[in-house]
């Protein structure tokens, strides 16, 4: 995504554009596909496809909250003379700095060091085995490479407007790719393990440059056949200039994903959830509303599959940043069961869910914002909440179970004692915490 301020035709009025690299469509499709790539050994994580895709554009959505965000997604390389000499520009970030200052260094985007940044939180994750935050670093480091493979992501002439294309940027990634990216098939190939750098990333943002003049030449050349910007006819013409070139860019950003992913999973020991027993749970669920948590970490962590012997029972489900699982309508926001969570679901009738995988590691840790979540109970056993939640005690306003009882420490109000398997638990919190389950 960019936000950006243009300077308008008549060179006197600002306005805003948003800007979101490859589009939806586009990065689903980059992300899942960089699971085809992944070698044999990282065989478990196939299992991230659907979830990598489905939050593919979570680093766009950031972007309307955290003001950070939107210089993430994008570098204008060529508005740095060094690169306008020579092709290249210092990678250090603080060597750069040193010679732009913060600001414009700041304002020209900072898309590479996004990316190394992501790596090294997805890397420090897979080293302390938290799966579900893994995947999500993964899907972000998918989106910001993505967005460094799309060439109007690296220009200063993002949209055109140095060119008289004014516009193409969402023509190309939006307009184009909606229609035509159906065509695209991509198969995978064989990685091997990178060394993750500045030297890495910036060999393909140099590489992909080259292709800002081929999209604005295709642009040129739609225009010219179709004899405006906007209708099928313009489309056809620019997904047939530009095809090759798109389908390739697509199928890299992948590959490197693919790579990348591979890389911080082989630098942090090549961690596979669940070494340990195999351990079968059922978790018992009523008519009508159930909250409840996984205290075994599902084998196969996918929705559909966890879900698929209560599916004709279920109505909806949803986790307690409000993404729902809906199987009749085949909505899934869902996409992976994690322990940490706990979980609101509708039944039309009561149920037993079977379900096979491995215990949770002790030290369980989540961390907890302000206000309001929905918390997993990942032990096996019964505990004393004022244990399990000593750590957090005296940040808690008031803690609620399934049955409606609360906690609330201030007051000494104690409608339950015991946190049980199965279980979850809205809490809110006066500030924000990490709790470590014992
Ligand atoms: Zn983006």
């Amino acid at each position: 995504m960019r936000f950006k301020k243009a300077l308008s035709l008549l060179g006197i009025l600002y306005s805003s554009y948003l800007f979101i690299g490859w589009g939806y469509v586009g990065h689903q499709i980059i992300n899942r596909n960089s699971t085809l790539s992944f070698p044999p050994e990282m065989a478990y994580f196939l299992g991230w496809a659907d979830s990598l895709a489905a939050h593919g554009s979570d680093a766009d959505y950031r972007g309307s909250t955290d003001p950070t965000e939107a210089h993430k997604h994008y570098i204008d390389i060529d508005n740095y003379p060094e690169f306008v000499a020579t092709g290249r520009i210092p990678q250090d970030y603080e060597k750069l700095v040193a010679i732009h200052g913060d600001s414009f260094v700041s304002v020209q985007g900072i898309l590479p060091w996004a990316i190394l940044a992501t790596m090294d939180s997805l890397q420090a994750a897979f080293s302390s085995q938290r799966w579900q935050r893994a995947m999500l670093f993964a899907a972000d480091l998918g989106h910001y490479v993505g967005d460094g493979h799309m060439p109007l992501h690296i220009t200063r002439n993002y949209n055109g407007q140095y060119s008289g294309q004014y516009g193409i940027h969402s023509r190309y990634e939006t307009g184009m790719l909606n229609r035509y990216s159906h065509q695209i098939s991509y198969g995978g190939s064989s990685i091997d393990y990178v060394t993750v750098s500045a030297d890495f990333v910036f060999g393909f943002l140099y590489e992909n440059y080259v292709f800002v003049d081929s999209v604005l030449q295709a642009d040129n050349a739609a225009t010219a056949i179709a004899g405006n910007t906007e209708d099928d006819a313009y489309y056809a013409a620019l997904w047939d200039e530009s095809r090759g070139f798109t389908a390739r860019l697509l199928e890299n950003a992948s590959n490197r994903i693919a790579a990348l992913i591979y890389a911080s999973w082989i630098n942090a020991g090549s961690p596979i959830p669940g070494i340990g027993n195999i351990v079968n749970a059922s978790l018992n669920l009523n008519r009508g509303w159930n909250m409840v948590s996984f205290n075994v970490i599902p084998v196969d962590l996918n929705v559909d599959v966890v879900m698929q012997p209560v599916v004709d029972k279920l109505v909806i489900m949803k986790n307690g940043d409000g993404q729902a699982y809906i199987p009749q309508y085949g909505i899934n926001v869902i996409g992976q069961i994690d322990i940490e969570e706990g979980y609101q679901m509708y039944l039309t009738d009561q149920a037993a869910l079977p379900v096979t995988g491995f215990e949770a590691a002790p030290g369980t840790t989540i961390d907890l914002s302000r206000g309001w979540s929905l918390i997993g109970y990942p032990l096996d056993q019964s505990m004393d909440i004022r244990k399990v939640l000593e750590g957090i005690w005296d940040k808690i306003g008031l803690i609620k179970n399934g049955m409606g009882q609360v906690v609330i420490p201030a007051y000494d109000i104690m409608q339950f004692t015991q946190m049980v398997p199965g279980q979850a638990y809205q809490l809110y919190l006066t500030e924000a915490a990490i709790l470590i389950f014992p």
